[in-house]
């Protein structure tokens, strides 16, 4: 399997280098040359497996010689099993023909472990192979941090430096990152906000000499191909649960960077029946403006109870522009780079075509709050603000009551619960049973000042083989 740059301009690499790879050296993001297809047949004869022997079934094409078969499926077994629920992603139902999965089992309670468990050992696997290894240096304002340190624990090639903003994440947020213990894993607490640990990231990406040639940086930020990948096999999952590939699915999506719904959006280019994608928002509503209005135009952040789709500028969405142009690197090069000056359109009938592919919603936070509590009402089930979001936009933009409407449940509600709170339920969401002890543990991290060189100097002189 080939993979290709969205912009047009970077070479095509194989498997193994788009793992290590963030964005592609013309700024584009890399999809696969070509996307495997499976019958209904082949689908339908998927029935009954595990998980992770449907993960490997739908992934296996994108991996491809780069790993073989036996080791790939010893990794998805390992993978799968730290999951807290033998179904790993398992169906509740709210209503008829209603449901919500749950892609909150894992480790740190939110959809991101599944991509990020798998992402850790197939870095860590590649680099025994190449005998390499990279430093992977992330800023966080809550799950992508704590996800990516619980996967890449167990790394013996990979040393992780993640910056959260000092004394402005949750407490579960920072105990989720600051309690793991490993001599890869490192927390910097920066003295500043969101925004200086990103800009000092990003600048370290542009400019690596403070690592002195040893070692390179490795991104884990959603544009990594890997993530979009292992997020296509749960609408497989979900489908085949509820009488697919028989029947028709829909499905609602929380989305931020527009990854979890894209992934979607391949599954079923790939075959698998869907009939409806819904893209549920918060008031960072830019998917949403451009899908009811043809217009793609940055407003500035607002702050939500719904923290990780709070968001300006979706950046996965440059690999549905990718399909809408059919292809066209150069065309989505020269849109992108106007969109970063300001509002732009495209093509009516492209628009029309995306409008066909996704209906959206965009939620704020008193409707989130009402969701809250009326599906507790309903079903004395709590619903995570993220979820919550999902669930409104579901119930909002459904079109067949007799086809299956599924929201996937991103986070835990334990994650959140001031948002729980706000909703004016008056159950406290309980941490599950496998964390019960996480404020008890032992934290790790470093208090740094905002300064980059000082970060800099940190990280040389703490990844393993410094
Ligand atoms: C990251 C995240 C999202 C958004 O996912 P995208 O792939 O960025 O669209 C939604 N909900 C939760 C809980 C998340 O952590």
């Amino acid at each position: 399997m080939r993979y290709i740059s969205t912009r047009g301009e970077a070479p095509a690499l194989g498997f193994e280098d788009v793992l290590l790879t963030g964005l592609a050296t013309d700024g584009g993001l890399y999809v696969p040359e070509s996307l495997p297809h499976f019958s209904l047949e082949e689908i339908r004869s998927w029935r009954g497996l595990s998980y992770s022997e449907l993960a490997f079934n739908v992934m296996h094409p994108f991996v491809d010689d780069a790993i073989p078969a036996d080791d790939f499926r010893k990794m998805l077994d390992e993978t799968y099993a730290v999951f807290a629920h033998k179904a790993v992603a398992p169906l509740v139902q709210l209503d008829t023909n209603e449901w919500v999965m749950e892609l909150f089992r894992g480790p740190t309670l939110a959809f991101k472990d599944f991509a990020l468990q798998l992402l850790g050992r197939l870095l860590d696997y590649v680099l025994e192979k190449r005998k390499q290894h990279v430093v992977i240096m992330g800023a966080t304002s809550g799950d992508t941090g704590s996800a990516a340190i619980e996967g890449c624990r167990r790394c013996e090639h990979v040393d992780i430096f993640i910056l959260h903003p000092y004394q402005r994440v949750s407490e579960v947020q920072r105990r989720q990152m600051t309690t793991v213990q490993g001599d890869n894993i490192h927390n910097i607490a920066v003295r500043g906000n969101f925004d200086d640990c990103q800009r000092m990231v990003k600048e370290s990406f542009g400019n690596q000499s403070f690592l002195g040639g040893k070692t390179q940086l490795a991104a884990v930020n959603s544009i990594n191909w890997a993530r979009i990948m292992a997020q296509i096999v749960y609408y497989f999952h979900a489908s085949l649960a509820l009488g697919g590939p028989d029947r028709s699915m829909a499905f609602s999506v929380p989305t931020g960077n527009f990854g979890d719904i894209f992934a979607g959006y391949l599954a079923k280019k790939m075959g698998l029946p869907i009939s409806q994608l819904v893209i549920a928002t918060n008031r960072n509503d830019i998917l949403h403006r451009f899908m009811s209005g043809n217009k793609y135009e940055q407003h500035q952040l607002e702050h939500t109870l719904s923290p990780s789709m709070d968001i300006m500028v979706s950046s996965n969405f440059e690999r549905l522009l990718f399909d809408l142009h059919g292809r066209d690197g150069l065309a989505v090069k020269t849109l992108l780079e106007n969109a970063a000056k300001g509002p732009v359109s495209i093509e009516d009938y492209r628009w029309k075509h995306a409008r066909k592919l996704f209906d959206s919603d965009a939620v704020d936070d008193k409707t989130t709050c009402d969701t809250i509590r009326e599906v507790y009402e309903q079903n004395e089930y709590l619903l995570d603000p993220h979820t919550a979001i999902g669930v409104r936009a579901a119930r909002t933009c459904r079109r067949d009551p007799a086809v299956p409407m599924i929201t996937l449940g991103t986070a835990h509600p334990a994650k959140f619960p001031d948002a729980v709170a706000e909703s004016g339920v008056s159950v406290e969401p309980p941490l599950p049973a496998h964390m019960a002890d996480l404020f008890e543990r032992e934290e790790r991290y470093t208090v740094l000042d905002n300064n980059i060189a000082g970060v800099q100097e940190f990280i040389a002189k703490h990844w393993k083989n410094a």
